[in-house]
């Protein structure tokens, strides 16, 4: 079976819409700010967004409150050719808590991943079938530790349930994530050394982990 071009599949939407003149309203999950740097930097050219902090599963709480702050200061000091605007979503990490349940040992990129992904996914298509966005989508892929193919799979079937168009993004393709580190030394953004939950804190201590 021919693997899916999810960055080709994105191009082909922007290009018909370009076509068009028309600038489609997105409603972008975002992970953290240096995650969101060159999504926000590529997309909002072509998109108005409002980007969706929506992330139960970062833990400690301080961690959370700095990472929603550096994502609000990353979108006064960037331009943008289209408005970004910003929604906070609610913290209740106990809702993480429950769905890792019985895979807190899983190492980074199984199960517990895949079921984070959901629970942030589905929010997030939840809020923008609600706000009546044109798509919505997520950073997550931009990171080389994140499966794509399986964000893309959930981020549909959520879209399917919720009744939105889901924007199909590998947002490491074409140097995303080497341009997001160079953005992140520029507007010199916290990054931080684990993913976000607790296991993923604790792992750093593990041998062999990336
Ligand atoms: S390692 Fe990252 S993606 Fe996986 S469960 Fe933890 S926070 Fe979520």
């Amino acid at each position: 079976m021919n693997r899916r071009n999810y960055q080709r599949e994105l191009e082909t939407i922007i290009e018909d819409a370009g076509a068009k003149g028309q600038v489609p309203s997105l409603f972008l999950h975002s992970c953290c700010a240096p995650c969101s740097s060159y999504v926000l930097e590529y997309l909002s050219q072509y998109f108005s967004i409002t980007l969706f902090y929506y992330n139960p599963n970062i833990y400690p709480p301080e961690e959370y409150e700095k990472r929603v702050e550096e994502q609000e200061r990353l979108i006064r000091d960037q331009p943008h050719l289209h408005p970004v605007k910003f929604l906070a979503g609610t913290y209740e990490p106990q809702r993480f808590f429950a769905a890792a349940k019985g895979h807190e040992k899983d190492k980074e990129g199984g199960e517990r991943c895949f079921r984070c992904y959901e629970l942030r996914l589905r929010e997030a298509a939840k809020a923008a079938a609600k706000g009546g966005y044109d798509y919505f989508t997520t950073t997550l892929s931009i990171s080389p530790l994140k499966n794509a193919e399986k964000l893309n799979e959930i981020g549909e079937a959520v879209a399917a349930e919720y009744k939105v168009a889901y924007l199909p993004s590998d947002f490491k393709k074409k140097g995303g994530y080497q341009r997001s580190v160079e953005l992140s030394k520029e507007y010199g953004l916290y990054r931080q050394n684990y993913c976000g939950c607790v296991y993923s804190r604790d792992m750093l201590d593990t041998p062999g982990h990336l």
